[in-house]
């Protein structure tokens, strides 16, 4: 290619299918009369708007936000006390203009990142991103998020602290969605914007990495007794129905405060489970899990114990907080509140059963887990991970807590 663009540029990083993400992969420019729009805005506040694409103002006049559903976004901000152009930077997701203002494919969305959007983040390292819209959030989530993505309806109003970024985002409607809506949408945009100005002032939440204290004697467990007040546990079992004939719990963790989780394979033994046993049916400690249901009878089943002093499901009450469909995940709720993304995608794949054993067994199938702990370092990403849920369990949980004043309890 000569003209443009370098060949740097047209030929920038690759994905795993070999195929490369850049300009000349996207074509857009080819037509555009700006082709690869500049970032605008005196960004005085340290928000990064992140929209869909150059509609036909903007691609005339070589800058986002000019039409009609520009001066919506800039009337709205400007009734919240800031200024669009002054306050803000301003980008594309796709920042060449589409023939007839067409949605951008995922393709041209993620070369646009890979060669542009990415860039800008890096200079500008924004307080407060908002994503407005479906194609912001493919570009700034979507390449990121293992398993179903979802649309901008499941995604807006979280304040997440994106600990990659290191920055705020605010996914919300992109304003033509507010233009042709019901007086309703006009409403709840408007909040999640004041909440993006809000989080401009909010010092950045950075999030601790738990210490992970890999066990295999379980009688570290007993000086709990008459300290923690509270834990969160979690297993790993080989499927997700305890009765069914050669299921087994793998293993298991335990969080016991803001930063200390233990781990542990099971094990095979009574006497050798017996301390965590003790600690599941200890009546003072209360006892927390995200979906507490399955641990419940796990225990039941496989420990042949009752758990004493359930006091907290962290999925019950992520659906009493939001009811949306499809956000009361432990991988979501993880993101969306503490901005942790993916520390379960070398695992996940082993927690489900061959799609020949779903056919044959349904919900009684044994899943891959064996699989992976046969593997080198295997048994140590199961502990892990096991203990990385139990985790962000218990921190999920504390901060419901808060949100829904349950102050009464007694931790
Ligand atoms: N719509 C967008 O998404 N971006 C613009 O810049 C203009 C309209």
């Amino acid at each position: 290619m000569s003209g443009f663009f370098s060949k740097k540029e047209t030929q920038s990083k690759s994905r795993p299918d070999g195929k490369v993400l850049s300009c000349a992969a996207c074509g857009l420019y080819k037509n555009a009369k700006s082709p690869r729009m500049e970032p605008f805005g005196n960004f005085r506040k340290g928000i990064l708007n992140i929209g869909e694409a150059p509609g036909e103002q903007e691609d005339r006049r070589g800058k986002p936000w000019q039409g009609k559903t520009g001066r919506l976004l800039q009337k709205t901000y400007e009734e919240l006390g800031i200024d669009l152009f002054e306050d803000c930077l301003n980008i594309n997701a796709v920042n060449c203009r589409p023939e007839n203002n067409r949605t951008p494919t995922n393709n041209e969305i993620n070369c646009c990142r890979s060669t542009m959007v990415s860039k800008v983040l890096n200079k500008y390292q924004p307080k407060v991103i908002v994503l407005l819209g479906n194609a912001a959030l493919q570009s700034f989530i979507g390449y990121r998020w293992i398993g179903t993505l979802g649309g901008i309806m499941k995604w807006r109003g979280w304040e997440i602290p994106d600990q990659e970024q290191r920055c705020w985002v605010i996914p919300t409607f992109h304003p033509s969605y507010v233009e042709r809506s019901e007086r309703e949408a006009m409403t709840i945009w408007k909040q999640d914007l004041q909440k993006a100005i809000l989080k401009a002032d909010t010092p950045f939440l950075r999030v601790l990495h738990p210490s992970i204290q890999y066990i295999k004697d379980l009688s570290v467990l007993d000086s709990l007794h008459g300290n923690a007040s509270v834990i969160a546990f979690d297993y790993e079992t080989t499927g997700l129905k305890p009765q069914a004939p050669g299921h087994k719990i793998i293993c298991a963790s335990v969080a016991v405060d803001e930063k200390r989780v233990y781990t542990f394979m099971m094990p095979k033994t009574k006497s050798g489970s017996q301390p965590f046993v003790d600690l599941l049916t200890d009546p003072v400690i209360s006892k927390m899990a995200h979906n507490i249901k399955f641990e419940d009878n796990w225990t039941k089943k496989r420990l042949r114990e009752d758990v004493q002093n359930w006091t907290w499901d962290s999925m019950q009450a992520a659906h009493i907080l939001d009811n949306r469909q499809g956000v009361t995940g432990l991988k979501f709720q993880t993101y969306v509140n503490f901005g942790v993304m993916d520390y379960a995608s070398e695992v996940t794949p082993y927690l489900k059963a061959t799609s020949g054993d779903e056919k044959l067994y349904g919900g009684n199938a044994i899943n891959r887990i064996q699989e992976l702990l046969d593997q080198p370092g295997g048994e140590e990403k199961v502990l892990k991970y096991c203990a990385l849920d139990s985790f962000y369990e218990r921190m999920l949980a504390m901060k419901q807590i808060k949100e829904l004043d349950y102050d009464f309890l007694p931790f």
